[in-house]
């Protein structure tokens, strides 16, 4: 394990996971980057990323089923739920799948039902032909850089809402409550400032996130909602923050593998999950008495190593090589 990480060179792309991952647990980062996985992923991955696809179909449905052509409530509308459900349901069989209470198909059906009835029309349109868009920007030269860095990461949509111009929608789903510190958390968040960061390389004056929040618990009347949306805007300066913030992160890296040393995290709540939040899926791994240099992840039967490389920004392409392979 020590090897296959240790031949993989410092990355030149950074994306938020891994940002996150090398300033929480540099040991996380290590395992992830070196390939290993868990054989069989986390439940709550793949409720989340056929939930994505869930709202990517409902917004770009074709013909009479387009959001523009379907009216509120009528025939088409339903229709459209239905067509839209089938062709996400492909995606979540294509997985090995052990439901827990929250992640499941009875949550996931529920809840497209209960987002169409909140949100029957909208005041914006998705942007044709950008569509969960891979992107790269290179970051300056700076002092102390071994080499050149990219900022990668992957948009959801784009949309145009004439109230405020274009901005990208950020499709969230989380298992928990919708509190008010769940609203703002948004704010807060290096990887929608990344998305705002990259909008104003490449246009100068995108407007900012709109952040469209679900979630997976079924919310009780009166209580807090089912589903929250949030529009995140940043001021030329927090742009300049952020990239300031994610230039001290990359020499952290490079610290790290100058020094060969990838401490554990050093909050336990980040190995063992809690209110909201996930366990570490290395945990078992990670508790070894064995060396790292020793780890053989052979002798673990709940892990694989993949050298499917980790690279969001290339999503574009798939769905176009996914695109042309329907057409022809
Ligand atoms: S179990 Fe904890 S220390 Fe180990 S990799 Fe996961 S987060 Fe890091």
């Amino acid at each position: 394990m020590y090897d296959l990480f240790f031949n993989r060179n410092i990355p030149d792309k950074i994306d938020n996971t891994m940002r996150a991952m090398f300033r929480t647990c540099p040991r996380k980062y290590m395992f992830f980057r070196a390939g290993v996985r868990t054989k069989i992923r986390p439940m709550y991955f793949t409720w989340g990323e056929v939930w994505h696809e869930f709202l990517r179909e409902w917004y770009t449905l074709e013909d009479e089923l387009a959001p523009q052509n379907r009216g509120i409530c009528t025939e088409q509308y339903y229709a459209a739920i239905e067509v839209a459900l089938e062709r996400t349901k492909i995606l979540w069989h294509k997985h090995d799948i052990i439901q827990d209470d929250k992640n499941n198909l009875v949550t996931l059906e529920e809840t497209a039902r209960r987002y169409c009835a909140e949100y029957p029309s909208e005041p914006w349109h998705v942007i044709k032909g950008a569509v969960e868009g891979g992107f790269v920007w290179p970051l300056k030269k700076y002092p102390g850089f071994i080499q050149d860095y990219y900022y990668g990461g992957a948009l959801d949509l784009y949309i145009d809402w004439p109230q405020y111009g274009q901005l990208v929608l950020e499709n969230k789903s989380v298992g928990e409550w919708i509190t008010q510190g769940v609203i703002e958390r948004w704010d807060y968040s290096n990887q929608v400032w990344g998305y705002s960061w990259f909008l104003h390389q490449l246009t100068g004056e995108a407007f900012g996130v709109l952040v469209n929040i679900a979630s997976k618990l079924t919310a009780k009347a009166g209580k807090t909602p089912k589903f929250s949306r949030v529009v995140v805007t940043k001021t030329p300066y927090a742009l300049e923050e952020f990239e300031q913030g994610l230039v001290s992160d990359i020499l952290y890296l490079q610290h790290l593998y100058e020094t060969k040393v990838f401490p554990r995290s050093s909050d336990a709540m980040e190995c063992t999950g809690g209110m909201g939040r996930a366990s570490c899926q290395y945990k078992r791994i990670c508790r070894t008495s064995i060396p790292l240099e020793r780890i053989d992840i052979s002798q673990f039967p709940d892990y694989i190593i993949t050298d499917e490389p980790w690279a969001p920004w290339e999503r574009q392409r798939e769905l176009e090589k996914k695109e042309e392979g329907e057409k022809s």
